[in-house]
């Protein structure tokens, strides 16, 4: 099976994601013996794909109408790519970007597609997917028999690829039919603070719940615990809904599913569709006063305790020990 994994960047360059993904195409060549190859497209990406070849082959597409992320010079780009190199199977990470342009990969290759599986493997001429549904309490099992394949996978679940001995080849693609569509552009690029690491992204995240009353107190205990240890700010719902914390850190069943090495959940109860987003986290730490919160349920280790309390004087003592 051929198998090509589309890279997604930010400004760090490779996003960890799509290292993710490439897991993923990794283990479906490996077991189909076919190959994987990076799919890394854009503008200007000499530095991107030195850094994609760290991991596998690449095959990359350097066009002016590829700068932006709009989904349909994109679109275009991938499609061409999986008819001119015979792909069998298109990959990326789960994210805006691959809801936005991989449905259009689909229909353009006549394909079909499966969003955000938890688990991939190929049975006979199929593919079979995982992909749960209802906050994690269903998992779906689906078979795909149509080529090519279209899948994003949940990042989450997948460790990262590991980079090869020695960089893989860079090889440059001509394609036909890439053009922008002028009946859409980008007006603006908005970026947010990044000063801290995305939610997504991120090895440590600092979540706030309800507990945590004011847009300064999340600053002062979720975000200042989160930079004493280099992680990340999440958010529950309650938190996003009466505007303390920004929508984009929200955890959960309509918001970020989450897998670092360790959640630290301040205040939050532990409702199930806050569980959906994070509950495969390797480690979750939960400071909370009800000592009955379900979210001691899934904690490995808990603190029953008052987070305006406890959180400054943990600020304190990580400062502190790192001098
Ligand atoms: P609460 O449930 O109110 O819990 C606050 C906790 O803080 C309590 O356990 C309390 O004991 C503790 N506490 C209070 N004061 C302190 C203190 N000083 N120190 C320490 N602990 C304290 N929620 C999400 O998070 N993400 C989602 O994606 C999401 N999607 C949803 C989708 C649907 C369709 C629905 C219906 C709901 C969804 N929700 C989601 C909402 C979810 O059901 C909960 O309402 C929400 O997660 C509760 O947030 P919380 O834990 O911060 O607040």
């Amino acid at each position: 099976m051929k198998v090509l994994v589309i890279a997604e960047s930010n400004e760090a360059g490779l996003r960890p994601a799509s290292l993710r993904a490439m897991a993923c195409g990794k283990l479906m060549a490996a077991e189909s013996g076919g190959d994987v190859h990076w799919l890394v497209a854009g503008h200007q990406l000499d530095r991107l794909a030195g850094e994609a070849s760290r991991y596998a082959p690449v095959l990359l597409v350097d066009r002016p109408e590829l700068a932006d992320p709009l989904a349909a010079p994109w679109s275009a780009a991938i499609a061409a790519t999986v008819a001119q190199e015979g792909i069998d199977l298109v990959l990326a990470a789960s994210s805006s970007f691959a809801k936005d342009v991989l449905p259009a990969v689909a229909v353009k290759v006549d394909g079909a597609m499966i969003a955000d599986v938890t688990s991939l493997k190929r049975c006979d001429q199929e593919l079979e997917a995982e992909v749960p549904r209802f906050a994690g309490s269903v998992v779906t099992t689906l078979r795909l028999s149509c080529w090519p394949a279209v899948v994003t996978v949940r990042p989450s679940v997948f460790a990262a690829a590991e980079p090869l001995a020695s960089p893989a080849e860079i090889q440059p693609l001509e394609l036909q039919g890439v053009a922008s569509d002028p009946r859409v552009t980008i007006e603006q690029h908005a970026s947010r603070n990044a000063s801290r690491p995305d939610v997504t992204e991120a090895s440590v995240v600092i979540s706030g719940g309800r507990a945590v009353e004011s847009s300064e107190d999340f600053e002062r205990l979720v975000g200042g615990l989160a930079d004493a240890l280099g992680g990340a700010t999440g958010s529950s719902r309650a938190l996003v809904d009466s505007g303390i914390a920004p929508n984009d850190m929200q955890v959960g069943q309509t918001g970020k599913q989450v897998a670092p090495h360790w959640y630290i959940a301040l205040g939050i109860s532990g409702a199930v569709q806050h569980l959906a987003g994070m509950k495969s986290s390797r480690k979750i730490i939960a400071i909370n006063t009800d000592r009955n919160a379900p979210i001691f349920d899934v904690a490995d280790y808990g603190l029953t305790a008052d987070v305006y309390q406890a959180v400054p004087e943990l600020i304190e003592s990580l400062k502190k020990n790192s001098h």
